[in-house]
């Protein structure tokens, strides 16, 4: 293309509200503009990029096996009923009504539309395995949504999923993915880890991560020198031996009293699953009944969001308080630096809460009440640990013991092992070869097409700009005529442009009548591998400047071998 001809309106100044130089570059240089927080339009050079990433995934999910469907963005409450996500999914799910008053969402993601068209045709054990994907707008409105491409409220996924007659085959579907994964990583030249991941909103037991590697990443990710253990810290398995932990941050213990025993389970499942920032430890009773709550650091900020929050997720509770260190430390028979029984289960010192819950703590009696006190170590030896806050870098692997390093990640694909989550709940069930109705073993996994995008160009740029790998910069070669009345240089420029083209390159002919610094600031903004310049000088030499967006210097090379050197 010529750029006269294109619409690439490049920008000097960053976005104001732009924070990740994904998000600048995108913007600076005509990849995509903004139309509402979080939704994007993409430009021509934006789009060409997008669509060379969906190729390479197209081309592995296809090599895998999964076979492309297309499946709608408006999708009807019913569905989503029936698998028990219109309750449970939360204000990221925009729902709307349609004329005739009946509720519909975007999608955020396809098990229930996929689980939907599957047991509708699938009845045998005979037709299965099956695998199909999409790549399709998913709409999820995102409380923050930030840094451009990385966190949208509209963005692109392809997502597949798998349908299996049991769990064998499920996990085998799993790991194909998981292979096709690491190839599209690999293709896409990420610098990447696969981690194990939580299971969040979608359910499901098994599952991992492929995480970016980038500073910029919003995801922390801890991962083992020696055994090689790599995992989200949401999930990360950490080792804590009793009096190593140092709890001397914590100050408080949040007392939760609940009226039934449902509520403490409820409470108690829910923080298992997603222990929130600011809780560091959980206090269980013998009969692993959940019954206080270690928050970290100060004292009031967190006391207003840790009631604001458990009022919210458990509207039942009836008393809530915080109680002092001191109080903390007569819980425990330790001082607080040293409260090694928060956060395990521990039998002896459980009794001792539900007492305390009771009676309500009081620091000034805790001598006449010392009899319920108890000393790790002298009253007990704990058995099980249960330490429920985040990994953190220079914690020990709960796999091998030695020491954690510390990235941060940009999440760009997920899979998860699902069981019959959705089968069990839909009634997708299939004949086996005994002749019984078994629900389907599934499978999701997602990427994020459009936040690949911006992952790559985390990884890839300079101060001034993008540098694309070949695989998916939107144009592999520009050419760049520096005088555009020569007669000479245009021709010169003009047989390259043509020449390349025939060979295949997707190349772009600057014919634009600007300054040379005008042109290299552009070609360098929107990252093109490889620049060809011709000038007035080298022409009469018989020489043009051929320059990698990576190399310091370019290369004089004869006019007449240019194509062959650079196709
Ligand atoms: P996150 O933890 O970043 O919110 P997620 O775990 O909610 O992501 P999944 O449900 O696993 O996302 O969706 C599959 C993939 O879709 C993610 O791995 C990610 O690449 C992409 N994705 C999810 N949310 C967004 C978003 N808001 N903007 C762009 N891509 C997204
Ligand atoms: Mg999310
Ligand atoms: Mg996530
Ligand atoms: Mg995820």
């Amino acid at each position: 293309m010529r750029l006269s001809q294109m619409f690439i309106p490049t920008r000097k100044e960053d976005p104001a509200e732009a924070e990740v130089v994904s998000h600048k570059l995108l913007i600076r240089g005509a990849y995509m503009r903004m139309i509402a927080r979080g939704i994007y339009t993409f430009m021509p050079l934006g789009w060409r990029s997008v669509r060379k990433i969906e190729e390479i995934v197209r081309q592995e999910m296809d090599r895998a096996g999964a076979q492309e469907v297309l499946m709608p963005g408006v999708q009807p409450s019913e569905l989503w009923k029936e698998s028990g996500r219109w309750e449970q999914y939360g204000p990221e799910l925009l729902r709307f009504k349609d004329r005739k008053g009946s509720d519909f969402c975007l999608g955020p993601t396809h098990e229930e539309v996929i689980t939907d068209l599957v047991r509708g045709e699938v009845t045998s054990y005979k037709q299965l395995p099956i695998n199909l994907y999409q790549i399709q707008s998913k709409f999820r409105d995102e409380v923050r949504p930030r840094f451009g491409l990385m966190r949208g409220r509209e963005f692109i996924m392809k997502d597949a999923y798998s349908f299996d007659l049991d769990a064998e085959g499920a996990l085998k579907s799993y790991e194909i993915m998981f292979e096709a994964y690491h190839r599209i990583c690999e293709r896409l030249g990420f610098e990447f880890r696969a981690v194990e991941a939580d299971t969040g909103n979608i359910g499901g037991s098994r599952s991992h991560e492929f995480q970016v590697l980038a500073e910029t990443g919003e995801d922390e990710i801890v991962s083992c020198p020696s055994c090689g253990y790599t995992a989200n810290v949401e999930k990360a398995e950490i080792r804590v031996e009793a009096g190593t932990v140092d709890y001397s941050e914590s100050k408080e213990l949040v007392v939760v009293q609940t009226p039934g025993q449902r509520t403490i389970e409820e409470v108690s499942k829910f923080l298992k699953k997603k222990p929130h920032q600011f809780i560091k430890t959980l206090i269980y009773s013998a009969d692993s009944k959940l019954v206080a709550i270690l928050v970290r650091g100060d004292h009031e900020a967190n006391e207003l969001k840790v009631k604001a929050f458990l009022k919210s997720k458990f509207g039942e509770i009836s008393e809530l308080r915080m109680a002092h260190d001191f109080e903390v430390e007569a819980a425990t028979g330790a001082p607080v630096g040293y409260a090694g029984p928060v956060g395990l289960k521990i039998p002896v010192f459980a009794d001792f809460a539900l007492s305390t819950l009771k009676d309500g703590i009081s620091g000034a009696n805790q001598e006449d009440a010392h009899h319920l006190f108890v000393n790790v170590g002298r009253d007990y030896t704990p058995t099980e640990f249960v330490d429920l806050r985040q990994a953190r870098g220079g914690d020990l692997c709960g796999r091998c013991g030695s020491t954690f390093d510390a990235h941060r990640g940009i999440e760009v694909g997920h899979v998860f092992y699902l069981g019959t989550k959705y089968s069990a709940a839909m009634n997708a069930t299939v004949l086996d070869e005994e002749g019984n109705q078994r629900p389907m073993e599934m499978g999701c996994y997602g990427i994020g097409i459009t936040r690949m995008l911006a992952a790559i160009i985390e990884q890839n740029h300079d101060d001034n700009g993008i540098i694309w790998p070949m695989a998916v910069a939107p144009y592999h070669v520009i050419v760049q005529p520096l005088q555009v009345q020569d007669e000479e240089v245009v021709k010169v420029a003009d047989e390259i442009y043509a020449g390349l083209k025939a060979h295949g390159v997707e190349v772009l002919l600057d014919d634009r009548d600007l300054r040379p610094g005008n042109k290299f600031k552009d070609a360098d903004l929107i990252g093109i591998p490889i620049r060809v310049t011709v000038g007035g000088r080298g022409v009469k030499e018989g020489i043009v400047e051929v320059k990698g967006r990576r190399e310091e210097s370019a290369q004089n090379i004869p006019i007449a071998d240019v194509v062959a050197h650079v196709h």
